[in-house]
């Protein structure tokens, strides 16, 4: 055990307690003011370099001045709390046990900020490899927008990491990938006429219907990536209208709303060209149009800044010097090599390493499974071996 994991058994109680802190703040997305005004106290009370809040509204907290920017990031907002009558306790109790810490965010993912939090005052008390400056952003709207924080940072605000950590629940194991996704909006039209008389019109809804149902083909048709490590996108009709002049007509326009998960090597341009063949087959014509709608929602600062509902796969490969990074300070604090897998879900590493390439791995307390979920919680102990390896790693890479 070196000197960052013996540190973090000690801080076990200071790491459930920010987290215990942090829960009881409601958080959901777009409305992470309160929150994001503790953490960055918080962050001052344990001497950081720099912390401010950026136009979107997530925290930015830096120690040391070095060259290159690592950057540990974790999305501080929640979704809703769903069912009340499912939690067998108050939601956003923040109840600390002797094994876990309670309470909507838990996992998903205020375990990931407390465990940074708590590498960060390890890491100023024993000091980290110079040659960096570490970056620990704690962002807003992950949930409704997963990336759109960190497209910001990176675009608007320059603040270009050299490698990233993404402290979503992993279950302590260290990943290294994740299927994309986007969605899609696809437009049929068809010919009105009156309902009496159908054989005037062409119906958009059976043309609707023939479109699903090519879609549903297209799923079954997709293909694993290569070394089948993500494993096979999929394509999911999520919802369907049709209208027209009347209830008594034949409908002239339909809609189809697509969710597509997207492997390796499949991208915006291969899906979208994809919903055109599979439809055109179907119904003999290409469909009128098939888009990305935008996310257009403001966050709590105001300030309007919108991206395409498109979330680029990310994956890097197991022999990369960050992963090696990690599965060497991972053994330096545990005597043994993680786990190296990946994510079913989706984070804020479509952006930093889907769009922009930057090298990223993942590795956060809690379960993956505990998201969204009622009475979700977070085993303390992996706060502990996250700042462990967190600290860690700013002095392996
Ligand atoms: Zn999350």
């Amino acid at each position: 055990m070196n000197i960052f994991a013996q540190k973090a058994k000690e801080y076990r109680q200071f790491a459930a307690e920010t987290l215990s802190t942090i829960v009881k703040i409601q958080s959901f997305s777009g409305r992470e003011k309160d929150v994001c005004q503790k953490i960055a106290e918080i962050c001052e009370e344990i001497g950081m370099d720099e912390v401010r809040i950026d136009k979107l509204g997530s925290v930015v907290a830096r120690l040391g001045s070095g060259k290159k920017i690592l950057a540990f990031d974790a999305h501080i907002d929640t979704v809703e709390l769903g069912d009340l009558s499912a939690w067998t306790r108050e939601p956003l109790s923040g109840d600390i046990d002797d094994t876990y810490v309670y309470g909507r965010g838990a996992s998903d993912q205020k375990g990931g900020a407390a465990a940074m939090i708590t590498a960060a005052k390890i890491l100023k008390e024993e000091g980290f490899n110079q040659d960096y400056s570490l970056y620990f952003t704690f962002t807003v709207m992950e949930e409704d927008c997963d990336g759109m924080c960190w497209k910001y940072l990176i675009e608007e605000e320059k603040l270009v990491p050299h490698f990233a950590v993404s402290t979503e629940p992993s279950s302590c194991e260290l990943y290294r990938g994740h299927r994309g996704r986007m969605e899609m909006v696809v437009k049929i039209k068809g010919v009105s006429s009156h309902g009496s008389a159908p054989e005037r019109g062409v119906s958009a809804a059976y043309k609707a219907a023939r479109a699903a149902l090519a879609m549903e083909k297209l799923n079954a048709d997709l293909q694993p990536d290569e070394d089948n490590f993500l494993g096979k996108g999929t394509i999911v009709v999520s919802e369907m209208k049709v209208n027209g002049p009347s209830q008594c007509a034949v409908p002239d326009q339909a809609m189809l709303y697509l969710d597509r998960r997207l492997t390796w090597g499949e991208d915006a341009n291969l899906a979208i060209s994809q919903v055109k063949e599979y439809i055109k087959e179907a119904i003999g014509e290409e469909p009128e149009s098939v888009v990305m709608p935008d996310y257009d929602k403001t966050g709590y600062r105001g300030y309007e800044y919108f991206q395409e509902l498109y979330f680029p796969t990310w994956k890097v490969e197991e022999d990369h010097h960050l992963v090696q990074s990690g599965v060497k300070a991972y053994e330096s604090c545990f005597g043994k090599k993680p786990v190296v897998d990946k994510w079913t879900f989706s984070t804020n590493l479509v952006s930093v390493c889907g769009r922009h390439k930057i090298p990223s791995i993942g590795f956060g307390p809690g379960d993956e499974c505990e998201a969204h979920a009622p009475n979700e919680k977070c085993r303390i102990d992996d706060l502990v071996v996250c700042a462990a390896f967190y600290s860690s790693l700013a002095n392996t890479l």
